[in-house]
């Protein structure tokens, strides 16, 4: 275990937690999480206030993990979700921490999806049941024991549940469990029918809040991007062309995160370091100085490797990841606008995180209003600028000092004055495309980036003619001949990048680069095209295969 996930282990965790923790890279825990994991440990019922982004699935998963006993067989914890893309993130969730913990069982139960499975995984003695409200009630109604041993219920999002008028089914649920049994809700708001629930259903209750201290930001300009997960890494290239910047830090969640954004970075050209919990003391200081003097310009950290720098060239924020609560969010914008200067904030804002936002907009008294990802034609104009702000000043003199050596160019290559100055430029560019088309074929970004909300808020059982991966609803790419899609349960959250997957498959599997297609990754899962030919030899080639220390488990994917 590495230092930085002491914080975790003071916590009181179980080992096998600590260790998934350390492999999915989480650095300490974050507010919500200090506090409300030893009160759930001991076994005292908790309200706790807080929205998306600040951790809070971890904070109730996390301690319930660490109680529940693997050997048993049956239900004893049920987590309640409002939605079904919320209880299947929780679900996920669940099972990324309990990587380590071998016989322990999640099960998503949700409507628009066949109830038998979800009944048959019940029954076999999952010992987590993730569910939406409406959907376990129709459960409850075919068998009113599938609750009778729960000693752990979560409420997750209680307030959204409520306004989609979940509330008589709650009644019932509740009816259905153990009253011995602990009980934790979470809640952004705490409205008066909260209130009541916890009243009614909650003993002695422990009430936990991130205390949100009004923050004053001053002389930096904040604005935000809506962008899917998937997106961020090509969203950062972009934006890095259009905005001026002296020095960047840009703030991500965890260290492998660090690593793959500063790797994309470093192919680009930036002048790029990553700053983790994992770099040695000394290492640290020097990607600092590296960073004051400018043999750097942009360190991708985390928070706790961030801790204390102060670097006036910074002229930039980037928060690639959103932070935990708005101190936080102050603490990484404060970064730059150091010694009197301007510096500029952007924050980049996934669908779920739109709650957040509105948080650090009441926090910091600052709307912090919304850009759009740069388009090609905006990305070409910027680079044309900057070639055309690095040439002006030598065009002055340069007639004189060069004029004869030019005549003389043209003449022995036998060339006009301008098909000489194209050469010229194609030099200093380094091949680097200036006309749009090429802009737009090196930069692609997913159709429907800029981030349309994808989730929708649905009562249980609106969706049966769902069709798509249950987990995430954009349909996969249309599928390359000859070859076949293949499925690993490592996606984004585990912190996968296309090169780990593609690494990893060329060294093991011994195929040629070109053998290789599209590779799509995903929030919690990623697909990979592979040559139809051949494809079973390959995949028990690639069977003990790890990707980012964990097992890869690639199958065949089919679509249906
Ligand atoms: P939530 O507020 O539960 O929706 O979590 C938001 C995101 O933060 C999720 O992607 C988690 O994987 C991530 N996360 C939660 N806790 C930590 C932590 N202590 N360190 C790094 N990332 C975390």
């Amino acid at each position: 275990m590495t230092q930085e996930t002491g914080g975790f282990a003071a916590l009181g965790l179980h080992a096998n937690i600590l260790s998934a923790l350390t492999a999915v890279g989480y650095e300490e825990p974050s507010p919500i999480q200090y506090q409300a994991i030893p009160v759930i440990l001991s076994g005292q019922d908790m309200i706790g206030q807080a929205q998306t982004g600040t951790g809070k699935t971890a904070a109730f998963a996390l301690p319930i993990l660490s109680k529940i006993d693997p050997a048993k067989r049956e239900p004893q914890a049920l987590i309640l979700a409002p939605t079904r893309e919320l209880a299947l993130q929780v679900a996920t969730a669940f099972e990324t921490y309990s990587k380590q913990m071998p016989g322990l069982n999640v099960v998503a139960v949700y409507g628009g999806a066949p109830m038998g499975p979800q009944l048959k995984a019940i029954r076999q003695g999952a010992q987590v049941i993730v569910a939406t409200p409406g959907r376990l009630v129709d459960h409850l109604r075919r068998d009113e024991k599938v609750l009778s041993t729960i000693q752990y219920l979560v409420l997750d999002e209680a307030d959204e549940m409520l306004k989609l008028g979940f509330m008589d089914d709650l009644e019932v649920i509740f009816e259905a469990m153990p009253k011995s049994r602990q009980s934790v809700l979470f809640s952004a708001t705490l409205p008066h029918s909260i209130r009541a629930i916890a009243e009614k259903h909650l003993r002695d209750p422990q009430h936990i809040k991130i205390a949100a201290k009004t923050q004053t930001v001053s002389r930096i300009e904040q604005a935000h991007l809506m962008i899917h997960a998937d997106q961020k890494t090509n969203a950062v290239l972009r934006l890095l062309e259009v905005e001026e910047f002296d020095a960047l830090i840009a703030f991500v969640r965890t260290k492998q995160a660090t690593l793959d954004l500063a790797a994309a970075l470093e192919a680009k050209g930036y002048k790029a370091a990553a700053l983790n919990g994992d770099i040695a003391q000394n290492q640290r200081e020097r990607v600092i100085e590296s960073l004051k003097d400018g043999r750097l310009d942009i360190v991708v950290a985390t928070d706790v490797a961030a801790r204390g720098i102060d670097v006036p060239r910074i002229t930039h924020v980037f928060n690639v990841d959103m932070p935990y609560d708005p101190e936080s969010y102050v603490h990484r914008i404060g970064r730059t606008g150091r010694a009197g200067r301007d510096g500029r904030a952007l924050l980049l804002v996934t669908p779920r995180e739109r709650r957040m936002l509105q948080v650090i907009e009441r926090v910091t008294g600052q709307k912090v209003g919304e850009v759009k990802l740069p388009n090609g034609q905006q990305v070409l104009d910027a680079r044309i600028k900057k070639l055309t702000n690095g040439l002006a000043p030598l065009v002055g003199d340069a007639e004189v000092s060069h004029g004869e050596l030019l005549d003389r160019l043209t003449a022995d290559i036998g060339c006009s004055p301008r098909a000489l100055a194209a050469a010229l430029l194609k030099k200093v560019t380094n091949g680097q495309p200036l006309d749009l088309a090429s802009v737009e074929r090196e930069q692609p970004l997913v159709p429907g980036a800029g981030g349309a909300p994808r989730e929708r808020r649905e009562r249980d059982g609106e969706r049966s003619s769902e069709r798509s991966d249950p987990r995430e609803r954009r349909a996969p790419m249309p599928l390359g001949e000859g070859r076949a899609r293949c499925r690993t349960a490592l996606g984004a959250r585990d912190g996968i990048a296309a090169k780990n997957l593609l690494g990893a498959i060329l060294n093991e599997g011994g195929l040629a680069r070109e053998a290789i297609g599209r590779i799509q990754i995903r929030e919690s899962f990623s697909l990979v095209e592979l040559p139809e030919d051949g494809l079973d030899g390959l995949l028990s080639k690639l069977k003990d295969t790890r990707v980012a220390g964990k097992p890869l488990k690639l199958r065949r994917y089919r679509e249906d």
